[in-house]
């Protein structure tokens, strides 16, 4: 890698960051398309937020990534925030566009590129199952509701939390049959009449856990997906594919999140073959 002078630079901001695999992912790709960029760790305390985001303009970054735990409350320092990262209430890419911090969300289509791309699932007329109703949930249920699927049940920890993501849901898209159930209903059948079943918690086991997902009634109609992104195969996945579901993890998720970041900033084409090589090796040099 070369730095000099006319270096562009990117990075990602959040704390903390010291599993983060998005430098890997992106100099790669910097590597691969012959581009002087470079992409570093920004670790910044909550009080100096706004001024690692002002930061960032003065010391003429082209963008950042936004991370944990900073999604949201970067809002209100925006020039400007594209309607999807509105409607799910979190950025968690910035684009210096002259002198302008504009701000987007990439995680929805990161998720939705990887379920149309790489198995190939029609969202249109889909029903939903979604366990958890955080960030994640809500960038994922909102690109399911834009793709058009016919339906969505949330269940999660924490009912008021459900709530507010059926009100977002419902407010971006109307037609859409948005409901959310406790997790001591009984929602086995459910289970079973999903065709896209999503675990968005940081839960990789349900043992033990307040939310539960009823593994016998996953079938081969099914596509199930863990956004936890490891090197090893959850538990809900093996199940799953253990039953003739279609399974994906969130690699896929993480890796055209970060090409689409790629793409907003070089305004290229990413080398997303590239960045899924180096974003494989590096979970696995990390053991995570
Ligand atoms: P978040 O905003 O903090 O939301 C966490 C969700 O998990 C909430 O619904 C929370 O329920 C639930 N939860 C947490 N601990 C729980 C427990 N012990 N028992 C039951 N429910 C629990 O986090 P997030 O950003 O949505 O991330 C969720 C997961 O998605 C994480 O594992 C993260 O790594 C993953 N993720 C992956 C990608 C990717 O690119 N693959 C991107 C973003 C996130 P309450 O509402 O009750 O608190």
């Amino acid at each position: 890698m070369r730095i000099d002078g006319e270096t562009r630079l990117v990075g990602i901001i959040g704390n903390p960051l010291d599993n983060t695999l998005s430098p890997t992912i992106h100099n790669a790709a910097f590597d691969y398309m012959g581009l002087n960029w470079c992409y570093v760790p920004l670790t910044v305390q909550a009080e100096h937020l706004r001024e690692g985001i002002e930061g960032i303009k003065a010391l003429r970054f082209t963008g950042v990534n936004v991370t944990m735990p900073f999604k949201t409350d970067v809002l209100d320092m925006l020039d400007d925030v594209a309607m999807f990262a509105e409607t799910v209430g979190a950025v968690n890419t910035i684009l210096v566009d002259k002198g302008r911090l504009i701000g987007y969300n990439t995680d929805g289509r990161g998720f939705y590129t990887a379920l149309t791309r790489d198995v190939g699932y029609e969202v249109k007329g889909a029903r939903v199952l979604i366990m958890g109703a955080g960030g994640a949930a809500r960038s994922v249920t909102v690109s399911l509701a834009l793709g058009g699927c016919a339906s969505i049940v949330i269940v999660n920890r924490t009912v008021g939390h459900s709530e507010q993501l059926a009100g977002v849901i419902r407010q971006s898209t109307p037609d859409i049959d948005v409901d959310w159930l406790s997790p001591d209903d009984d929602y086995d059948i459910l289970v079973a009449e999903s065709d896209i079943i999503i675990n968005a918690t940081p839960l990789t086991s349900f043992n033990g856990s307040v939310l539960r997902i009823p593994v016998s009634m996953l079938n081969r109609n099914q596509v199930v997906c863990d956004l936890n992104y490891s090197s090893y195969q959850p538990p809900l996945l093996q199940e799953a594919e253990a039953r003739g579901a279609r399974v994906i993890d969130g690699k896929g998720m993480l890796l055209y999140q970060a090409a689409a970041a790629f793409e907003i900033w070089t305004g290229l084409e990413a080398p997303v073959e590239v960045m899924r090589v180096a974003l494989l090796k590096a979970l696995e040099e990390a053991h995570i």
